[in-house]
């Protein structure tokens, strides 16, 4: 929706008022005795004064700001850093699918934040991020404010329903009740795992979002999964998986061929099967490629950018105008074309190339964009040009629990003679015991990575 500039700016100020109502118990009761003199909203308090260091704020202690935080306290000694974030422990999305089925243990997943900042010498603070004012260079929380001269925001993906449903609040809340994606760190995740354990049988829907997504193998991975836990409980299930697109991808030979040596009668795959309507109450899903009724359903919303690079208000634009849904950043430098010390990394960040269009949504790359921006902000801060910095990708997906066996996709840039990115992408197809082990090495680096010292 385009909102005149004018209205934007008294509806963020009204919130802000309200914001500061809250925080500073300014009194707002209707119906009271008359107010002696006019009321006036107190400014919000101050999170964290500001010393005489200059600062990096970074929004969202995922896979992009874990990184970030931690490497800047390498990078650049001399800058204070601090990451705010809503959770009170980390929750890795990547390994999460394993653990569904009891492959890999909640410790596997879980990390202090609060030790990862101490090791690494940041400041965390556990808070809502509401409002950024870029004019002022503050972030607002729940908590106060906090000034910043360098801003890095990893904020993941919100993920959107009203494509489907428009505005019916009853049926959106329904959905994210009954059938949420668990594709954020959230309660979502043990939801589903309850889910899976207490299936007792019939047809499961599994709808892929239309891309560019999270992930892209991951919803292949959990279908494998599933038909396995299923499988080895003799649980007679089905499971559908609903995809937009016309083939399975990344790794699509790895999985067609999984699906039909181990799956054959548990999973079959609809190609082009975007979701025209969805009744979560009927339960019945209409796509491009038929109808489909279901007992239960994993339904995977719309992916965007997250809410905070909405309000940021550096969501791009297309050439009709519309929002793209993801941030406009430099394509390497990943900062917002009107400042170069305001940065959005991780899922969040739109398309950076004419030849492949975005960078696979994947905690690898967000630790690898954290990497860059910390080099990028350090460089800055002594007054030097950035150098840029090309990332890669790797991502592994476990297809079968009995032997452990995976699959993986690669991806590697290089910046091309007319001065666009380029991607080369090699699929290892064949499934392998190797591939899984190889999966739980990089993992356990990745974390190391992003949380130690
Ligand atoms: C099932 C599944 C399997 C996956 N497997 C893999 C894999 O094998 N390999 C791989 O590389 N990737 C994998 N991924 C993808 C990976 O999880 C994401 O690409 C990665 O987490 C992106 O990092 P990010 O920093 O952009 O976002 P996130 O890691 O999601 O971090 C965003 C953080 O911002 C916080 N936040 C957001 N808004 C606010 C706010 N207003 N105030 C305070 N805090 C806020 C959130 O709480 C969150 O902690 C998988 C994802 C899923 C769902």
């Amino acid at each position: 929706m385009n909102v005149p500039h004018d209205m934007h700016e008294s509806s963020s100020n009204r919130r802000r008022i309200l914001q500061a109502a809250a925080a500073g118990g300014v009194a707002l009761v209707a119906g009271c005795a008359a107010p002696q003199a006019p009321m006036v909203a107190k400014a919000a308090p101050e999170l964290m004064p500001k010393g005489s260091k200059r600062r990096v704020v970074v929004l969202g202690g995922g896979w992009g700001g874990l990184t970030v935080s931690r490497y800047l306290r390498q990078t650049a000694p001399d800058l204070e850093v601090v990451m705010l974030e809503r959770n009170p422990i980390f929750w890795s999305c990547p390994l999460s699918n394993k653990w569904l089925v009891d492959v890999v243990d909640t410790q596997f997943l879980v990390h202090s934040y609060t030790d990862a900042a101490r090791r690494a010498g940041y400041t965390y603070v556990q808070t809502e991020v509401t409002e950024v004012d870029r004019d002022k260079r503050r972030v607002h929380t729940a908590q106060g404010t906090i000034d910043y001269d360098w801003l890095v925001v990893s904020a993941g993906i919100r993920v959107s329903y009203e494509p489907w449903f428009g505005n019916d609040r009853a049926a959106i809340s329904h959905t994210v009740r009954q059938y949420s994606s668990a594709y954020v760190p959230s309660a979502e995740h043990l939801a589903l795992k309850q889910k899976i354990k207490s299936f007792k049988g019939g047809t499961i829907v599994m709808t892929l979002p239309p891309p560019p997504h999270r992930c892209p193998p991951s919803p292949y991975e959990r279908a494998c999964l599933m038909a396995a836990h299923f499988q080895r409980n003799k649980v007679p299930a089905k499971i559908i998986i609903l995809d937009p697109k016309p083939r399975i991808a990344p790794i699509g030979p790895g999985y067609k061929q999984v699906f039909e040596d181990l799956y054959p009668d548990i999973i079959t795959h609809v190609p082009n099967a975007g979701v025209q309507s969805l009744d979560p109450f009927a339960r019945v899903v209409k796509t491009a490629a038929g109808e489909f009724r279901f007992d239960d359903a994993i339904f995977m919303g719309h992916h965007q950018a997250a809410d905070l690079v909405w309000k940021l208000g550096a969501i791009g634009r297309t050439a009709e105008g519309k929002p793209t849904n993801w941030a406009a950043v430099h394509p390497q430098f990943y900062n917002l074309k009107d400042d170069p010390q305001v940065f959005v990394i991780g899922d969040s960040v739109g398309a950076v190339s004419p030849q492949f269009g975005h960078y696979p949504k994947s905690g690898h790359v967000a630790n690898r964009m954290g990497r860059s921006v910390a080099q990028y902000i350090a460089q800055q801060s002594k007054g030097q040009a950035p150098t840029p910095v090309l990332i890669d990708n790797l991502c592994y997906m476990l297809v079968n629990l009995d032997p452990l066996e995976a699959i993986s996709v690669q991806f590697d840039y290089k910046m091309g003679p007319e001065g666009h990115l380029l991607q080369t992408q090699i699929d290892d197809n064949d499934r392998s015991r190797k591939l899984w082990e190889e999966d739980l090495r990089w993992y356990g680096l990745a974390v190391q990575d992003m949380t130690s010292g």
